[in-house]
C-alpha cells in the first residue's frame, strides 16, 4: 500500500487510516481475537445500568401485564393477530403495521443523524443483554479482564472448570428465558404456559422452536458477541451513510488530546505542545469491540460510553478537565459549534411528521367493524320475469373488537 503513497500528506493519511484495513477482533492469520474488556465503571455506566434495568424489566414483565384483559403486546404471526396496547389489529390492518414500521425506521434514522448510535449503546437488545446481563455474570464468576485472560492462558484446573460450568449453565438458562419471553409475545402468555405444562408431544414444533432460539441466543452471547454488531448488524453498516459531521456521538477530542504523551516519558521541550491524552490506553482496554476511539469514528463503535467513563477517571486523576472523550460531533470539536439542525435532520423530520400524521389519521378513523362486498365468484347477472336485473353478492363482516357484536 505504501508504494501508492504520493505526497507526505498522503503518507500520513494512509498511516492514520490504516486501522480501517483490519478488524480489531481478527488477527493477521484471520483468527478471532477474543476481547476481554475491562470492567466498566463511572457515572454514565451507572445511568446505563438504570436504563437497562428498566428496559429489561419491561421486556420480561410485558407478557404478564394485561390491558383490558388482553396482552399489552402480542405479535401472533401464526394466527395473524396483533395486539398493541390493548388494540387488536388483523391482517386487514396490515397497512397500519407497515406504516408503523416505516415510521419507526424513519425515527431511528432521524435519531441517528442527530445523535449517532445512542440506540446501540442504550437500548439495543444485543448490547443490553451482552453488556448488562451476560458480561456482568462473567465478571461476577470469572473476575475482571486480567483474571479472565490469566485463567484462559493457564491450565484447566478444577476451579476453572467449575466456574465454566456454572457460567455456561446460567448463560443457557437466561437464553431459554429470553426465548420463552419472545414466545410469550408471539403466542400469548397463556399458550406459552400451556406449552410448558403439557406433554412435549402436544407441542413438539413449539419445543423445537424454543430449543433452537435458546441455542441461537446462547451462541450469540457466549461466543459470537461483539461480532453481531461489527459484522452482522445492518444498522451498524448504515452509519457511514447516515452520519453527518454534526451528528453527536462518542468522540475523542483530538485537538485537546494530541499530541498524546505518556506521563512517565521524559517531558517535552517547553515550547512543544503536549496534549491531554497520556496514552494510558484505558479507553481501549474497556472497549467491548476492541477499538481505539482515538482513531476517530468507526463502525465498530456501539457508543457504549465505557471509554468516556474510563477517560474521565484518568482526567480526574491527572487534574485535567473531564470530557477528553465525550458525546460530541466532528464539527463541535473542530469548530467549537454544536449544530443539531441541519438539512438532513430537517428533511427526515418532515418525512417523520408526515408519516406520524398519516398514522394518527388512519388509527383515529379506523372502524371497529369492517365490511367487504364482493360479487359472488363465477356468477353473472340474471334477469327476472318482470325484467329486473339481479346480482349475487358475498358480504363479509370483520369484527375488529374482542367482543361479540350484533349486526
Ligand atoms: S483513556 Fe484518555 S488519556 Fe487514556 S489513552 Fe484514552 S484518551 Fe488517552
Ligand atoms: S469506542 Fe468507546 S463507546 Fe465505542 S464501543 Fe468502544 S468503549 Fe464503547
Amino acid at each position: 500500500m505504501k508504494d501508492d503513497v504520493g505526497s507526505p500528506h498522503d503518507a500520513l493519511y494512509h498511516y492514520e487510516e490504516e486501522f480501517r484495513n483490519t478488524l480489531a477482533t481478527v488477527d493477521a492469520q484471520g483468527k478471532r481475537i477474543w476481547i476481554y474488556p475491562k470492567k466498566p465503571s463511572g457515572t454514565l455506566h451507572r445511568w446505563r445500568i438504570a436504563v437497562a434495568a428498566l428496559l429489561l424489566l419491561s421486556f420480561f414483565a410485558g407478557p404478564f401485564i394485561p390491558l383490558n384483559g388482553h396482552p399489552i403486546l402480542l405479535l401472533n404471526f401464526f394466527d395473524r393477530k396483533f395486539i398493541l396496547f390493548g388494540q387488536v389489529f388483523w391482517p386487514q390492518d396490515f397497512f397500519l403495521l407497515a406504516i408503523t414500521a416505516i415510521t419507526f425506521f424513519v425515527f431511528i434514522i432521524l435519531f441517528t443523524v442527530a445523535f449517532g448510535r445512542v440506540w446501540c449503546g442504550w437500548a439495543c437488545p444485543q448490547t443490553l443483554f451482552m453488556e448488562m446481563v451476560f458480561r456482568k455474570i462473567e465478571y461476577w464468576i470469572e473476575g475482571d479482564a486480567n483474571q479472565q485472560r490469566k485463567a484462559k492462558a493457564g491450565p484447566m484446573t478444577a476451579n476453572r472448570a467449575a466456574k465454566n460450568i456454572v457460567k455456561h449453565f446460567l448463560f443457557i438458562l437466561i437464553s431459554a428465558l429470553i426465548a420463552l419471553t419472545i414466545m410469550a409475545y408471539l403466542v400469548g402468555m397463556r399458550e406459552a404456559q400451556e406449552i410448558l405444562r403439557e406433554p412435549l408431544s402436544n407441542h413438539l414444533g413449539a419445543f423445537i422452536g424454543l430449543a433452537a432460539f435458546t441455542l441461537i441466543f446462547y451462541g450469540v452471547y457466549a461466543r459470537f458477541r461483539e461480532q453481531a454488531c461489527t459484522v452482522v448488524c445492518p444498522y451498524g453498516r448504515l452509519q457511514g451513510v447516515l452520519l453527518v459531521k454534526d451528528s453527536i456521538l462518542v468522540a475523542y477530542d483530538w485537538l485537546r488530546g494530541e499530541p498524546r504523551t505518556k506521563l512517565k516519558k521524559s517531558p517535552l521541550l517547553s515550547h512543544e505542545k503536549k496534549g491531554d491524552c497520556i496514552d494510558c490506553k484505558l479507553c481501549v482496554h474497556v472497549c467491548p469491540t476492541g477499538i481505539d476511539i482515538r482513531n476517530g469514528t468507526q463502525l465498530e463503535c456501539v457508543n457504549c460510553t465505557a471509554c468516556i467513563d474510563a477517560c474521565n477517571e484518568v482526567m480526574v486523576k491527572i487534574h485535567k478537565p473531564k470530557g477528553l472523550i465525550r458525546y460530541s460531533s466532528y464539527n463541535a470539536i473542530n469548530e467549537g459549534k454544536t449544530k443539531l439542525l441541519n438539512l438532513r435532520v430537517a428533511g427526515y423530520s418532515m418525512v417523520l411528521i408526515a408519516l406520524l400524521s398519516l398514522l394518527v389519521y388512519f388509527i383515529s378513523t379506523r372502524q371497529d367493524i369492517e365490511m367487504t362486498v364482493l360479487k359472488a365468484p363465477g356468477t353473472l347477472y340474471s334477469k327476472t320475469d318482470d325484467g329486473q336485473i339481479t346480482n349475487l353478492y358475498n358480504i363479509e363482516f370483520i369484527n375488529k373488537t374482542f367482543d361479540d357484536v350484533s349486526l
